[in-house]
């Protein structure tokens, strides 16, 4: 696979060194950008001294090699050291950057895997993959270390030195470990001239170390009291027996633990990380970012000592300091969103995905990986259960766990088809939007949702309001000549976000002022429609004066601390009506919430997703989900212009195996997954002309690929995507669907190492997409 360097002056070498070329010790690296292939470089031998550890080229480093024809130094990772056969001389090694190894030979052969599995160069996998605060070492800082050599010490009094260097030696001879260079010029009342001269006589050594600016307490210091185990009901019980059955059989397997919310599923894989603790191993937590409220890593305080909590918001420093814990052992669970499946721990146990469903653990940004995808790769690497927990479990890992599938690849399953102290599920009933329309006033709450939540608050009940839309009106328009407000740079209508008074584009950001007249016919009266959450909130208020509401949306949660102030307010019951976006849809553990109402279980139904009624059942059976969580009961109350559409009356019946059996059956005559593997090719520019050319070229290439390798290939396009245009680019896509991911991989790899984008293109490849906009 690596690729020979060219080398400018190999005919100039003289002869003995063409020999000694023929056998080297060579790294082999990879390039953080730019350059895909790998090179190999020759170490010099001080470069390959085990007794100087600081300065050996060593795989998982970051080396400095002289590179391309003007042999400009680059930083590289070093993905391999040994003994190449080589006719031509190699470059050599010129530095090494890190002092020790910054990701594992496991870590290394997992980011392989997804080099070839997502399509991306290695190198700038590992950059993915390794924390920006770890590569810059954030929060630490070199310091130079002396101390005196034994030999020098036995003798001190014997040396004949000028005052200030004796003052130096005192100084050190009273020290008993090493002190940095300040330290001894202060304590010696001199400029660090008279060490340095006393180490070139050899007289003092110096050694250069690492160490922590601050040693920060430990997270926030918070003192949490302890819990015990739960005593499991029968069905957790022969779920954790499963779990069990798989750890102690030491290889790798994949559990499914399918429960309805409040079946105790949390409890489960905390039990089974005790167990994986208590023989000295690590579990990583996968959760979705929005679920890693001080509730949900609150539950791992309770039980676990030491536990390292990543999210989007650690400092560089912060994260530099997790990881260094972590791969030293100290950290006995993580809890992180979808990168902390990289946790660098160095005796795995367990990996658990909870709410393994959730869209966020795909990133849509290079590298494209699924964590699910990596999770099992690296659980079978490292020979450790997977344990995969969810109440709407995605079809993908549904599929998985049955029957049909061969037993090599299947995931065991478990379910706990009831909540915890046998309360039952929340009835739930659908209102239909299209009879409201035509019967009562315009508004967003339907006069059955107004008498239920009127209800709630005599009975001192509490509400959630579910509206997956934020601002005031999701749309301006004039009725006289049809103008619609659209985003000057992107396909989509412009939000009106009434606290700000402007027009905001969700897609760009872009703003605009709100226009007073309709900028085409000039007609003054320009219709503000749909609803988004600000609107919601202003109508709940006018509906139910009195009653304390507040709003968790991606604009009100802009300040830090603003998501837990919201939710511990509306736990300690000084907010009767919580209202807002998916934010508040997932996770949380209210007793007093009695009533859940949907405004719009519709939203997403229509949208040219293969998934669309896939999300809409997660969406409404995880809100749901929200109620019925104490013996007070709870009900929910869904809006749909929809109420016979499968996945809603599935969800209706909190019945998922029913949804699985309606839905599977469309996916497979389609060919989508689970049955088949999905690619697709995004390009953008600002010529559309120029966009639209090279996807249909590079649609014929994949097409004659296919035949070329006599593989089955259906494809969907060149066409423009469904956000026509985005920030100014015109963009098109491309799919394609084959029997299997090899398949499908084999086809998208031959075209896509060869493709040269024309000025001004710029194309992504997504395989196993998860967003199709
Ligand atoms: P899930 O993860 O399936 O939504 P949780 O594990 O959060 O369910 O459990 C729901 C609630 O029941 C939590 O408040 C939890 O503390 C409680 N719980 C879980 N298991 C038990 C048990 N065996 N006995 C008593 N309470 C339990
Ligand atoms: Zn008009
Ligand atoms: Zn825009």
């Amino acid at each position: 696979m690596a690729k020979k360097q060219q080398s400018l002056f190999e005919a100039d070498l003289p002869e003995w060194e063409l020999d000694a070329a023929s056998k080297v010790l060579a790294a082999t690296v990879v390039m953080p950008s730019g350059a895909t292939g790998e090179y190999d470089y020759a170490i010099p031998d001080n470069l390959a001294d085990a007794r100087y550890p600081e300065t050996l080229v060593e795989p998982g480093r970051r080396i400095k090699v002289p590179f391309g024809n003007g042999n400009r130094q680059v930083v590289a990772y070093c993905v391999a050291v040994g003994i190449k056969e080589t006719t031509k001389p190699l470059k050599e090694v010129a530095a090494v950057v890190d002092k020790a190894s910054l990701v594992s030979p496991a870590m290394l052969r997992l980011t392989k895997w997804m080099a070839e599995r997502y399509l991306t160069p290695w190198g700038k996998v590992l950059e993915g993959v390794v924390p920006s605060g770890v590569r810059g070492k954030a929060g630490t800082r070199e310091v130079t270390l002396v101390s005196l050599p034994t030999r020098v010490a036995a003798k001190i009094n014997a040396l004949k030195l000028p005052p200030k260097q004796k003052a130096v030696i005192n100084v050190l001879a009273g020290s008993p470990r090493p002190l940095t260079l300040q330290r001894v010029a202060e304590l010696a009342g001199c400029t660090s001239a008279p060490v340095n001269a006393l180490r070139k006589q050899g007289l003092v050594e110096t050694q250069i170390e690492r160490l922590e600016t601050d040693r920060l307490l430990d997270e926030d210091g918070q003192t949490i009291e302890r819990q015990q185990p739960k005593e499991l009901n029968e069905d957790q019980q022969r779920t954790l027996d499963l779990v069990n059955e798989s750890l102690e059989s030491g290889k790798h397997e994949t559990v499914l633990i399918h429960g309805v919310t409040g079946s105790g599923k949390t409890e489960v894989y905390i039990q089974a990380i005790e167990k994986v603790v208590s023989y000295g191993r690590q579990a990583i937590v996968l959760v979705p970012e929005i679920s890693l409220t001080p509730q949900t890593v609150g539950r791992f305080r309770e039980r676990f000592d030491k536990i390292a909590v990543l999210h989007s918001h650690l400092s560089d420093i912060d994260r530099h300091r997790h990881w260094r814990n972590i791969a030293a052992g100290k950290i006995q669970v993580v809890v992180g969103a979808r990168s902390a499946i990289f946790a660098p721990t160095p005796h795995l146990g367990l990996v658990v995905i909870d709410e393994e469903h959730e869209t966020s653990f795909k990133q849509e940004t290079v590298p494209r990986y699924h964590a699910r995808d990596v999770a099992i790769e690296r659980t079978r690497n490292e020979k450790v259960p997977l344990l995969l927990a969810s109440a709407t479990p995605s079809l993908e890992t549904w599929y998985r766990a049955q029957p049909e599938v061969p037993a090599q690849e299947r995931f065991r399953l478990a379910s706990m088809p009831r909540r915890i102290g046998g309360l039952p599920m929340p009835a739930v009933q659908t209102v239909n939007l299209q009879h409201e329309y035509q019967s009562s006033s315009r508004g967003a709450i339907s006069r059955p949702l107004a008498i239920a939540m009127e209800q709630t608050l005599r009975d001192g009940g509490q509400t959630i309001l579910l509206l997956n839309r934020r601002g005031y009106s999701t749309h301006l328009r004039c009725p006289s000549c049809n103008w619609k407000a659209e985003c000057a740079r992107c396909s989509v209508s412009m939000t009106f976000h009434r606290s700000n008074q402007y027009l905001l584009c969700h897609w760009c950001d872009k703003r605009s002022e709100v226009p007073q007249i309709c900028p085409d016919c000039k007609s003054s009266k320009i219709l503000f429609g749909g609803y988004g959450t600000q609107k919601l909130e202003a109508e709940v208020r006018a509906r139910f004066r009195g009653a304390t509401i507040s709003r968790m949306d991606a604009d009100t949660m802009r300040k830090p601390g603003s998501h837990e102030r919201t939710l511990d307010d509306f736990r300690e019951g000084k907010t009767q009506i919580l209202l807002g976006t998916q934010m508040i849809a997932k996770g949380l553990d209210f007793p007093n919430v009695t009533l859940v109402g949907v405004i719009n279980a519709d939203s997403a139904l229509n949208l040219p997703d293969f998934r669309a009624a896939e999300r809409t059942f997660h969406l409404v059976t995880q809100v749901a989900g929200r109620t019925g969580r104490s013996d007070r009961g709870g009900r929910v109350l869904v809006q749909t212009f929809e109420p016979d559409n499968d996945a809603i009356v599935a969800a209706v019946g909190h019945d998922y195996t029913k949804f699985a059996r309606n839905e599977l059956p469309s996916r497979k005559a389609m060919g989508y997954p689970p049955f088949g593997a999905l690619g697709r090719v995004v390009a953008r520019g600002k010529s559309e002309p120029h966009v639209q050319a090279f996807i249909e070229s590079l649609g014929e290439a994949l097409t004659k690929t296919a035949e070329q390798q006599d593989i089955a290939m259906q494809t969907l396009g060149p066409a423009p995507a469904p956000i026509a245009r985005l920030q100014d680019d015109f963009r098109y896509h491309y799919q394609m669907k084959a029997a299997n991911r090899d398949d499908l991989l084999s086809i998208v790899s031959t075209c896509w190492n060869r493709i040269k984008l024309p000025d001004g293109v710029r194309a992504i490849v997504d395989l196993d997409p998860v967003d199709l906009m």
